[in-house]
């Protein structure tokens, strides 16, 4: 079949004017939102139901050509942008944009349960259980333009893992056209279902290279009545690590978020925005964004807080503290969190890394890598946002755009810098892949750091479910 005649199979399957070949048409959908990776395709089609996502797949698969399923293309790892033809080892693909499946199917607030079509944006799903009492665990930055299919395809973390778990907590069911268009109809909304292979357990985490996810069963929770947040400041990693133990003792799993930023990270921040202001010392060495949370309507979580932050002011653990007021100084702490990536973006060359170690060791992680990378780099800042609760690190050693300019011509740079922090975090007994996937960026890592048998049994699972190879070209594996 030649490209023009699968063109015109795709203009059947989902219209005219859902088929984009045009350069300026698709230039969003070939470069990620950092321009940092880019590559051809041959359309960017986009179906509105489950039939016609199974029906684009069957007319590429005919054609022989793959295909790239892409969510709201915020990853950070690649996994969404095509990548260059002969690297993928075959033709441009086309990529399959869930951009127009995007309707809650329906809520069951008896059961806690909300099913939707996997291009619904993270946030307007939020707002749909938030409008009908009740919270949807995972958030982070990216969510006014994220999917839950990408979350999915993910195994999206964010700043809530500590109480509500990782995407992969919140799925109870999906819906996946297969890479031959055959649809698989799991979308249960079962607590409890030992029936065999958890199969959707599958397509967690797969990256778009077992099938297409368009329809998703999630758990809800009930909607927490009250919260309260604070900025504390700590001289050390392992005082923020007593502060969180001494919390987790008494606070239990009132604790929503425990975010950690070191003094580089809020200095970036303070450079970028012009009105932030930093809650507490802002030349302490680190800081904690701490959220509460509780059903319970007359929780005093102020008073919990002060109480727990004055046990550790008087052990020497806490260096300063302020709790938020009101809503507004509430979500002005959380203004400086979520403007990290922006923040970071347009202060330098930030060579990302997402690693995560045993909680215990995370000060000693932090300490190693820092070493590691500034005995071979001594001009790089290292700036550090973790989500600490769950010992997930981005650890970030940073080029000026000066120093990046003069290094960047060295093969393969970026991938030893980041090989260094890597390292360190497994020999720790840690991942370098903790919430932003493999995508095309860290093949080389998973080729390198997992064990041969791990990698044999990977292959042989993406062998058995997309024989032909035809699935997201070049990435994960
Ligand atoms: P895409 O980027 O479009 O795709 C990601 C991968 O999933 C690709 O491999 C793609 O092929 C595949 N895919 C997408 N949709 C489907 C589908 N329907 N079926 C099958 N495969 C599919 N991530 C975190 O985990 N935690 C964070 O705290 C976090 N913070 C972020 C903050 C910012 C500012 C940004 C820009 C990103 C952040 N991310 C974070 C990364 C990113 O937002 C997540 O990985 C997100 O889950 C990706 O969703 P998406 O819809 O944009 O997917």
């Amino acid at each position: 079949m030649s490209t023009e005649q699968l063109l015109a199979s795709l203009r059947q399957c989902v219209g005219q004017a859902h088929v984009m070949t045009a350069a300026a048409d698709i230039e969003p959908y070939v470069q990620d939102w950092r321009g940092r990776y880019r590559g051809e395709v041959l359309a960017v089609v986009s179906p509105a139901s489950t039939q016609e996502v199974s029906a684009v797949v069957r007319a590429c698969a005919a054609a022989g050509v793959k295909v790239l399923p892409q969510g709201g293309h915020t990853g950070l790892v690649g996994g969404a942008t095509p990548v260059n033809a002969q690297r993928a080892e075959g033709s441009a693909p086309v990529i399959v944009s869930l951009r127009r499946m995007n309707r809650v199917r329906e809520i069951d607030t008896v059961g806690n349960t909300l099913i939707a079509d996997a291009g619904c944006i993270l946030e307007n799903l939020q707002q749909v259980a938030a409008d009908h009492g009740r919270l949807y665990g995972v958030t982070f930055g990216a969510q006014g333009s994220c999917q839950i299919g990408g979350n999915v395809s993910t195994n999206a973390g964010g700043t809530g893992v500590l109480k509500y778990g990782n995407t992969r907590e919140q799925v109870l069911g999906l819906e996946v056209v297969l890479p031959d268009g055959r649809i698989w109809e799991g979308l249960r909304t079962l607590r409890k279902d030992n029936a065999g292979y958890a199969l959707k357990h599958l397509f967690i985490g797969a990256e778009g290279t077992l099938g297409i996810v368009t329809g998703v069963a999630l758990r809800l929770h009930p909607r927490p009545a009250v919260s309260a947040a604070a900025w504390l400041s700590f001289d050390s990693v392992e005082d923020a690590l007593a502060a969180l133990v001494a919390l987790q003792g008494q606070a239990g799993e009132r604790i929503t978020a425990y975010e950690l930023l070191n003094r580089a990270q809020l200095q970036t921040v303070v450079a970028h925005y012009d009105d932030v202001r930093i809650p507490t010392d802002p030349d302490a060495p680190y800081a904690v964004l701490l959220e509460l949370s509780d059903t319970y309507a007359r929780a005093d979580l102020n008073g919990l807080l002060e109480d727990v932050l004055s046990g550790l002011a008087e052990a020497g653990r806490l260096r300063d503290a302020a709790i938020a007021a009101n809503e507004a100084q509430r979500a002005a702490f959380w203004f400086i969190r979520h403007g990290i990536s922006e923040a970071n973006r347009a202060a330098g060359m930030g060579l990302s890394t997402d690693v995560a170690v045993p909680i215990k060791v995370l000060p000693a992680f932090i300490d190693k890598a820092t070493r590691a990378v500034l005995a071979r780099w001594p001009e790089l800042s290292i700036i550090l946002v973790a989500h600490m609760g769950d010992g997930n690190v981005h650890f970030i050693p940073r080029f000026s755009f000066e120093d990046w300019a003069r290094i960047r011509h060295l093969p393969d740079i970026a991938d030893t810098v980041r090989a260094v922090v890597h390292d360190e975090a497994v020999a720790l007994g840690g991942t370098f892949s903790a919430e932003h996937g493999v995508g095309y960026v860290l093949k080389g890592e998973l080729e390198r750091l997992r064990p041969p048998l791990e990698l044999e049994l990977m292959r042989r699972l993406r062998q058995a479910i997309d024989p032909a190879a035809s699935m997201n070209p070049g990435k994960l594996l």
